[in-house]
């Protein structure tokens, strides 16, 4: 980027960050629900709220049948949606601009066709949904559980799951491989994502208790969502079951989480 346009931008941010600026209050009420955001040292929490007044001032909030997307709400998913891409750059979310609030899980009717040709229709409820341009849905329900202090058994959380869904379908394709540097990239993130994603499938059949979703066995690109989920939730547990995919993770987000 010339020197003339990295300046215009530096100003433009910084007159959005003081527009934009997130209340201490606001901060703190939000960081108090978020324990994987509170663990985090206190030069990422900065470089964080900054990065969600920006996030804010990017993207457009609604919500949809008379849900009030309130400053708490909107705020509680800007910075759950920036903690992936803290290292990556706040462009990798300029795809799309919409992000539409439900207050609760959204049922969605599929039709599959079989092999016979005949159309079987099913609903299937929906806490989330990320689509390439844009808009991405998420259930506020969802968002933040009610039970959230219950320890849940799996790390659940749906907004890193769509936002990984965001990054993961940059280069077309809802594959589980993000937009990556080069072919042979490609190819080696393949490699392991497949590896591990066939092992987990394999402790999921046998019955084994998972870190993961057993939702992340449905395809590789639910895999790499769920384990992103679990990657920055609970990443020393991700570290112990499954290294090889915490470490491409760790390689792709350019964060090691199990150090906090
Ligand atoms: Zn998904």
């Amino acid at each position: 980027m010339p020197g003339w346009l990295q300046s215009l931008r530096r100003r433009r941010e910084a007159r959005v960050l003081q527009r934009r600026a997130i209340p201490d209050a606001l901060w703190q009420a939000c960081i108090a629900q978020l324990p994987f955001i509170a663990a985090r040292p206190a030069e990422q929490q900065v470089r964080l709220r900054r990065m969600a007044s920006l996030f804010l001032d990017r993207k457009e909030f609604s919500g949809a049948q008379g849900f009030v997307v309130t400053d708490g709400i909107a705020l509680a998913v800007a910075v759950q949606a920036c903690l992936p891409v803290l290292e990556l750059g706040l462009d990798c979310y300029d795809g799309f601009v919409g992000i539409v609030m439900h207050g609760d899980a959204v049922v969605a009717t599929r039709e599959v066709v079989d092999d016979d040709g005949v159309v079987h229709a099913y609903d299937e409820e929906l806490a989330g949904e990320a689509m390439e341009g844009g808009p991405l849905m998420l259930s506020w329900a969802d968002v933040l559980p009610a039970d959230e202090g219950a320890a849940p058994a799996t790390a659940y959380n749906v907004v890193i799951h769509e936002f990984a869904h965001v990054l993961d379908l940059r280069d077309g394709q809802a594959d589980g491989i993000p937009l990556l540097g080069s072919n042979a990239e490609r190819r080696a993130w393949g490699q392991v994502l497949m590896a591990e994603y066939d092992r987990f499938c394999e402790r999921v059949v046998c019955g084994y208790a998972t870190v993961l979703d057993a939702y992340a066995a449905e395809a590789p690109d639910e895999f790499f969502a769920v384990s992103s989920e679990a990657f920055f939730v609970t990443p020393r547990a991700l570290k112990e079951e499954q290294p090889a995919m915490y470490r491409l993770l760790a390689s792709f987000y350019r964060q090691d989480p199990a150090d906090y």
